[in-house]
């Protein structure tokens, strides 16, 4: 490609409404531009860092012997009412209507779709197991679209579906991608963790998510130093928090103190001269606009998700202060289980070592001394409701949690009968039974994993592919388009360069060579060949790694070779 016939459209200036690296410099080398919130264009260079992606994971999907397909982005209503989830997707889901009145939605993930087609296509054990895959655009009407590509509201997601005949084949199957996932992203040049996750709405019996570490990322794994546990910190468990030493003393009798404004457990806790962990935090809850109570050490922080699974519910929210007065008669910050009776109260399982601690005594300005669990109040049940913290034991050997933040790329997860069981996707087995398919599903963000590989690779001046996801390999740079040797050297090196599959792109435009310098270490091309006169004097031209401060000189007529070299050393 010829530079001067290319849109890329490099800025100087960091957009201001861009909060992470991958975004600014997306948005500075001239990679994406925003059509509204959320929505992007994808300028050539950025396109062709899609498709770079999407190539990879193509190539090992296939090697895996999944099928690539098209679904449709329009999906109507009757398939996600069959699966029972048009009533409870919530707001990502856009819906739309026809002309004559009729529900649509567009596609933010495709079970529905698939399930309907295998179980009408389907019909024998015979022609199980199948794993269908397609790479499309997606859309969710996230809450808050953020940080470019990474949480856009249209996206371009890799989605695949496999059906199997039995428990066992979902599993080996799911494990086969599990290695396939690992393969994607190493070709890619990410560095990343495989971790359980939870399986959210989308519903089964487990998952794992692929993270590519960033310190910019949404979200948080816990990890052990020692062996391989790995969890999203939605998930994670640790020993120290399941198995409290039972420091269980008398009970002492019930006071009531006076903690005029004091509402937080830091503010309470310094008020009283203790520490957090002689509170306990009480927290009102909606959950599908149920109240209930949940309760956790003070100094502890109580996992949402965590909750919202043991309640099985749709929807988890914090109760606003009305709720928090009519469920506990006081405002929020003074709350505690003692005299709360029917409501259901989940308490983490670090209350239940605990006596003689420090609550709210449900009344504006007071707090209860001494509150025993029995003799005060009673339990619905205890679970692991805590969030884990740096330092805590691993659940599986001696090792401590370290806390990584990171960027989801991928998600695998074993769905089971969920789908094929609502939506009637059955066969028949080899006795002649009709049995539910058992489903796993495997999705990738394709632009996502686009912008983290920014993330985790650039510097002061740009972006640095790692060479497989480049959008162009190499960088041919004429210093003076004015200098007829200069420019048919560089011609002739860029037309080699091509002849042998480089991808190169010529930047012959009639700009300073400062200014072709800058914009080639912005839009991050891994390789820049520099072709100046006092080069071909000398008969050496500057050759220069993307991330390597030095540049070598190498013979003119040894250029293309050694570049060559220097690319195919990364496939
Ligand atoms: P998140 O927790 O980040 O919202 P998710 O659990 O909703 O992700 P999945 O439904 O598993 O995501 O989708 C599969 C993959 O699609 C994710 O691993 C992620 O890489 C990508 N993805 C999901 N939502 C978005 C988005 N809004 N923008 C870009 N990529 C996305
Ligand atoms: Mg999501």
């Amino acid at each position: 490609m010829r530079y001067s016939e290319s849109l890329i459209p490099t800025l100087r200036e960091t957009p201001s409404d861009a909060e992470v690296t991958s975004h600014q410099l997306m948005l500075r080398a001239g990679y994406i531009r925003k059509v509204a919130a959320g929505i992007y264009n994808y300028l050539p260079l950025g396109f062709k860092v899609l498709k770079k992606v999407e190539n990879i994971i193509r190539e090992e999907m296939e090697a895996a012997g999944a099928q690539e397909m098209l679904m449709p982005m329009v999906v109507p209503s009757e398939l996600w009412e069959k699966s029972g989830r048009w009533d409870f997707y919530g707001k990502e889901l856009l819906r739309i209507k026809d002309r004559h009145g009729r529900d649509f939605c567009l596609g933010p993930t495709h079970e529905e779709v698939i399930t309907e087609l295998t179980g009408t296509e389907i019909r024998s054990y015979r022609e199980l197991p199948i794993n269908l895959f397609q790479i499309q655009t997606k859309f969710r009407d996230e809450v808050r679209p953020r940080f470019g590509l990474m949480r856009g509201r249209e996206f371009v997601m890799k989605d695949a579906y496999s059906f199997h005949a039995t428990e066992e084949d979902a599993e080996r199957e799911y494990r086969k991608m599990y290695d396939t996932y690992k393969r994607i992203f190493e070709r890619c040049g990410l560095k990343f963790r495989a971790v359980e996750a939870d399986s959210g709405s989308i519903g089964g019996s487990f998952s794992h998510e692929f993270v590519v570490l960033a310190e910019s990322g949404e979200d948080a794994v816990a990890s052990c130093d020692i062996c391989d546990y790995a969890a999203n910190i939605e998930k994670a468990i640790s020993k120290s928090k399941r198995n409290l030493p039972d420091k269980k003393e008398a009970a002492l009798p019930l006071e009531k103190i006076e903690t005029p404004g004091k509402k937080s457990i830091e503010e309470v806790a310094a008020f009283m001269g203790v520490k957090g962990e002689h509170l306990v935090k009480t927290l009102v809850y909606l959950a599908d606009g149920k109240p209930l109570i949940a309760l956790i050490r003070g100094d502890y922080e109580l996992n949402e998700i965590k909750l919202k699974n043991v309640t099985a519910c749709n929807e988890l929210e914090l109760a606003g202060p009305e709720t928090v007065i009519k469920i506990t008669g006081a405002p929020t910050g003074f709350a505690g289980p003692a005299g709360l009776n029917n409501i259901d109260i989940y308490a983490d399982h670090t209350v239940e070592v605990m006596s003689n601690f420090i609550c709210g005594a449900n009344e504006k300005d007071l707090h209860l001394k001494n509150v025993n669990l029995d003799r005060d109040f009673e339990v619905t049940a205890f679970h692991d409701l805590s969030t884990v913290t740096c330092g805590d034991e691993c659940p599986r050997c001696e090792g401590k949690l370290e806390i990584h933040r990171g960027i989801e790329v991928g998600h695998i997860f074993k769905l089971g009968t969920k789908y094929s069981e609502a939506m009637g996707a059955t066969f028949l087995d080899a006795e002649g039974n009709e049995k539910p398919m058992v489903m796993a599903c495997y999705g990738i963000g394709v632009g996502r994993t686009g912008a983290a590989a920014i993330e985790q690779n650039n510097d002061e001046v740009g972006i640095i592919w790692p060479m497989p996801l480049a959008p162009y390999q190499v960088i041919v740079t004429i210093v003076n388009t004015k200098d007829d040797e200069v420019r048919t050297t560089a011609e002739s090196i860029y037309e080699s360069l091509k002849e042998k599959g480089i991808e190169a792109i010529l930047d012959d435009r009639d700009e300073r060579p400062g200014v072709k310098f800058k914009d080639a270490d912005l839009i991050g091309i891994p390789v820049r060949i520099t072709v100046g006169g006092r080069g071909i004097k000398e008969g050496k031209l500057e050759v220069k790694h993307r991330e390597e401060k030095e540049a070598a000189n190498i013979e003119i007529n040894k250029v293309v070779e050694e570049v060559i070299k220097m690319v195919r050393a990364y496939f």
